[in-house]
């Protein structure tokens, strides 16, 4: 299932966007009795039924997915995203390239770190370039988990019932904060800096995605050029072993989401680098779950 958050008719709702049978009319959105994206996976998280309920509306008839504007699934992320930096390893070798202070090689063990997130942007949204206080501001796809219930003790085998489903994250990063402040924090956590969407996919047992970990084609194009592609079956550290290690001492609640790391092909990769500059349209796509298109302003 995609789950989308949308504005129809001045309001903010949840749906399920459903194909129709008319090819004319396209995909629609059907809207769910939940008032945020947090409540409906929690909800989901308590109750099997729930769950149920909310597959049994795919038939029912919707509004056109046109006639909606979509918004980030989860807006207002109720925790900060948690984030993996360096894990796939073309990325590491051109981030150490980049700066080798700030990224070194070879860590035997996950880099994490947190991402500030009072409003995730939207699909079809704008990027902020901050000018006067960024210079050097980049591009990161990268595939999102969102936890579906609480999760802690997780084992890697069983971490694949802890997974709500799938979204594409854009991790925004000023370098020029990130490496001058020597802690990503402030560098990655602008307001504007996590465009997410455009749906989640829902961890189905019967749609293609449904494999876990998922192995899903990664890329990004600026300007219609590709930068980045990869597959997230490379990731260095895997989601089995993400959840299994941070639910070793850290409670995961439903709605949580994880953005597992970035390919190869960011800007400061480049030599010379390649920032963003006004106007540019950032496109970052994963196979089955969608594109996510941004233009800096
Ligand atoms: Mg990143």
């Amino acid at each position: 299932m995609k789950l989308v958050t949308c504005r129809y008719e001045d309001r903010e709702r949840v749906g399920v966007i459903t194909e129709t049978a008319q090819a004319e009319s396209g995909q629609e959105v059907v809207f769910l009795p939940y008032p945020d994206m947090n409540s409906l996976i929690e909800t989901a998280a308590a109750d099997e039924k729930a769950w149920e309920q909310l597959e049994s509306v795919v038939h029912l008839k919707g509004v056109p997915l046109a006639d909606v504007k979509l918004l980030a699934p989860i807006p207002r992320p109720r925790q900060d995203v948690i984030c993996l930096g360096m894990n796939y390893r073309a990325h590491e070798e051109e981030a150490a390239k980049y700066d080798a202070g700030a990224f070194t090689k070879e860590r035997p063990v996950a880099v994490y770190f947190s991402k500030r997130v009072s409003r995730a942007g939207d699909p079809e949204g704008e990027i902020p370039r901050y000018e006067g206080l960024v210079e050097r501001l980049d591009y990161e796809v990268e595939l999102a988990v969102i936890i579906g219930k609480t999760a802690k003790n997780v084992r890697a085998e069983e971490a694949g019932d802890y997974v709500f489903g799938y979204t594409i994250l854009n991790d925004i990063s000023a370098r020029d904060l990130q490496t001058g402040h020597k802690q990503w924090y402030f560098g990655k956590g602008l307001d504007g800096f996590t465009p997410m969407g455009p749906c989640i996919v829902t961890k189905d047992k019967t749609s293609p995605e449904a494999a876990f970990p998922p192995a899903l084609e990664i890329s990004c194009r600026v300007n219609g050029e590709e930068r980045q592609r990869s597959n997230t079956s490379l990731l260095i550290h895997s989601i089995p072993r993400i959840l299994e290690e941070l639910t070793a001492g850290m409670t995961l609640l439903p709605g949580t989401i994880i953005a597992t790391g970035t390919p190869a092909g960011v800007g400061m990769g480049f030599d010379p680098p390649r920032f963003l500059k006004a106007g540019d349209v950032v496109e970052c796509t994963i196979e089955h779950i969608g594109t996510l298109r941004s233009t800096v302003v």
